[in-house]
């Protein structure tokens, strides 16, 4: 393992600069060598609010950021942050996306993993790869990073619920389209878990390998506490994951089903019927 991209130290940084990304989206930029690949998360603590994981959207040794969506507690304190506030960090932890030199890449990303997928990109077009970037959103309003997407170079294709841009309906049609037409070595998905869901099944079904990176309760970060065990294998989503391969995560019962909260109780995406 290369020690400079797994690292325990608990550091206090200051923000440098923080960019409004939409009504609920914020980007936070740090001037700190983080050292991290694409899909690596670090732990994020505010003092007397919480500890969270929080995926790096970018890195290059220099600096590094976070976006984060106001969604609960620990986010929402994130919001009320400023320039010049303080934060402890913990990281970068965990699996990262493997990218080949002048590879074929697809990258299908929703909500905030749009940020993270945008560091891939980076890091694939740096290697000389072909990427598309294919984008999901219930509506415009909700879309981040996409002049930053384009910025790259990349091919950036985007499907939004409600047709306010892009193709209207779920962003894995236009998956289908893209790997029915060419060959592809390589699928990378962040995002609701049940949207990776269908990125994974897809791309099975079109025998290209796809990794997801998997979201959990966790609590440590570092392989100690357990909170992010998922059934049935008991494997520590933040040491095995966060990105982890479809190839493994489709024999699982969990995975697009349910999450579990930070008492371990299972939460189903989707209300039980019966
Ligand atoms: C590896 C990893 C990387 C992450 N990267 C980011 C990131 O880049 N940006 C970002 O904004 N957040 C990220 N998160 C999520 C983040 O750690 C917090 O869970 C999130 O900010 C919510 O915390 P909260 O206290 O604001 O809300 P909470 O009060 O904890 O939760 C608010 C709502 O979200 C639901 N919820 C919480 N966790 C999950 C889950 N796993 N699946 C489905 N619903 C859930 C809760 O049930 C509740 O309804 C990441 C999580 C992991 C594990």
């Amino acid at each position: 393992m290369d020690m400079k991209s797994f690292d325990t130290r608990f550091r206090i940084i200051r923000i440098k600069k923080i960019i409004r990304e939409n009504d609920v989206t914020n980007t936070y930029i740090f001037d700190y060598p983080l050292f991290a690949k694409p899909g690596q998360f670090v732990m994020v603590w505010i003092p007397g609010v919480d500890e969270k994981p929080m995926s790096v959207a970018f890195s290059d040794g220099r600096e590094f950021w976070i976006t984060v969506c106001k969604v609960g507690g620990f986010s929402s304190s994130m919001h009320e942050l400023k320039v010049g506030d303080k934060i402890g960090i913990r990281g970068p932890f965990g699996t990262h996306y493997e990218i080949g030199n002048g590879q074929k890449i697809v990258l299908v990303a929703g909500g905030y993993g749009v940020a993270p997928m945008y560091f891939a990109a980076h890091e694939a077009v740096s290697a000389g790869c072909n990427v598309d970037f294919l984008m999901g959103a219930r509506n415009k309003d909700l879309l981040i990073y996409t002049h930053k997407i384009l910025g790259l170079g990349v091919n950036l294709q985007i499907a939004t619920d409600d047709g306010s841009v892009g193709v209207k309906g779920y962003i894995t049609k236009i998956l289908e389209e893209v790997l029915g037409k060419s060959k592809v070595d390589k699928v990378f998905t962040c995002g609701p878990e049940v949207m990776m869901k269908a990125v994974g099944e897809i791309s099975f079904a079109k025998k290209v390998s796809c990794y997801i990176s998997v979201e959990k309760y966790m609590k440590c970060g570092i392989g100690v506490c357990g909170q992010c065990a998922i059934d049935d294998t008991g494997d520590l989503v933040c040491k095995k994951g966060p990105v982890m391969s479809w190839d493994y995560l489709r024999k699982l019962p969990e995975v697009g089903q349910y999450h579990r909260d930070a008492q371990g109780k299972k939460q189903y995406f989707f209300k039980k019927t019966i």
